[in-house]
């Protein structure tokens, strides 16, 4: 069973549609990765996955629910942004336990979640500091930390490393790679970054204006893109 599927996903802002109708299965445990040119549509497909913009037409499942309506809230998925969006006022902890203590989860099973995010991400010697005197890898880590906790169905990232550095972009997508042969997480990520497209994928979706261009493992689009378009963005010569 799939643990997400898009059916015929279309979006529109006003008169301008976005999303030209996507189809996709993603297994559990699957690592997908969107790619294409900015304004192509990956920020909004991931939006209505996670259920921050309403889709216009076709069906959203997650697992054996049609998730169409479903709030964000109640849809069990955890998104990481580039931005981070932590909340400044508040120690690393704090940030992470965030969403626990709105869930009302007892204080005890918070901190035990807490302390295993920390001691996977390898935070756990700065808890007590605020986000302001983090490094930018750090503070990517506790965006993290704070999606792991919640022990989400799915993780969604959008462009997580595109505001570091060259050495800590190497560093943090090292860190995503084994934290997911560590989860098995089901995971959708955004990048325009084709090394991590490459690395990263189980299988990579290559977005032209709103459609999918292609759909395939890294390899086998590097290998057999099936036009220019996803040669230019899988980087072999053709
Ligand atoms: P990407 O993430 O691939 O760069 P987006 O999903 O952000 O692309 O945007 C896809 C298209 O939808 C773009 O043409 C963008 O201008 C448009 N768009 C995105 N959000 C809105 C919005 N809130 N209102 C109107 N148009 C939008
Ligand atoms: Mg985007």
């Amino acid at each position: 069973m799939s643990a997400i599927t898009l059916k015929g996903i279309r979006k529109s802002y006003g008169d301008l549609e976005v999303v030209h109708g996507v189809d996709l299965e993603i297994a559990s445990g699957e690592f997908v990765v969107l790619v294409g040119p900015s304004g192509c549509g990956k920020s909004t497909l991931l939006r209505m996955i996670a259920g921050l913009e309403e889709i216009t037409s076709g069906e959203m499942w997650i697992g054996e629910r049609v998730v169409n309506t479903l709030s964000p809230s109640d849809r069990n998925i955890a998104m990481v942004f580039q931005d981070y969006a932590l909340y400044p006022h508040m120690s690393v902890e704090d940030n992470m336990a965030f969403g626990l203590k709105m869930r009302n989860e007892p204080a005890a099973e918070i901190k035990r979640r807490v302390d295993d995010a920390a001691d996977i991400l390898k935070i756990g010697g700065f808890l007590d500091r605020r986000p302001a005197q983090l490094s930018g890898g750090q503070r990517q880590r506790v965006a993290m930390g704070r999606a792991i906790v919640r022990d989400p169905d799915a993780f969604l990232f959008d462009e997580p490393l595109s505001n570091l550095d060259a050495a800590l972009r190497v560093e943090m997508r090292l860190e995503i790679a084994k934290l997911h042969r560590r989860m098995r997480a089901t995971t959708v990520y955004v990048t325009h970054d084709q090394v991590e497209a490459m690395t990263l994928a189980d299988r990579i979706v290559v977005m032209n204006a709103g459609h999918m261009e292609q759909v395939g493992r890294p390899l086998d689009l590097y290998r057999r893109p099936a036009s220019l378009f996803v040669a230019r963005f899988i980087g072999s010569p053709t």
